[in-house]
């Protein structure tokens, strides 16, 4: 990851269209763990690194506290994403040949300038 949508989200649409990577998922759609808001597949989200100066999801979003900062998508973070892939807060994408895409199969960038107290925080990325 990462970026997390929250319980926050309205979902009105407006972050979808504006990602770059094609990571987020509308409400009910059958890769989002969540029927009622939207979602960010973190095995996709590459915080914008290379394609934005910030998130522009959270550019989009009007709603304050929907869009927050989760944990670096890297193997550092492994096991961190597989048990929260249990709980099922996220649902990461299983493939055929390579099993579970947890930062051990595939890392992604993340913007190196947030402090890890900010994502340990899940704070706002709206204020990035
Ligand atoms: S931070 Fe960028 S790559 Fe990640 S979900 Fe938002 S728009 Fe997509
Ligand atoms: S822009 Fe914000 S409120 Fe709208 S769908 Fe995306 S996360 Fe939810």
């Amino acid at each position: 990851m990462a970026v997390r949508i929250t319980e926050e989200c309205i979902a009105c649409e407006a972050c979808a269209p504006e990602c770059p990577v094609a990571a987020i998922l509308e409400e009910g759609h059958e890769k989002n763990p969540y029927d009622d808001y939207f979602y960010v597949k973190p095995e996709s989200c590459v915080e914008c690194v290379d394609h934005a100066d910030a998130p522009r999801c959270a550019e989009a979003c009007p709603t304050e506290g929907a869009i927050v900062w989760d944990m670096p998508y890297t193997t550092e973070f492994n096991e961190y994403y597989a048990s929260r892939n249990e709980e099922g807060i996220y649902k990461i994408r299983e493939h055929k040949k390579k099993g579970l895409m947890l930062p051990e199969v595939k890392e992604q960038k993340f913007i190196a300038d947030i402090a890890m107290s900010e994502r340990e925080a899940e704070a706002n990325v709206q204020e990035f």
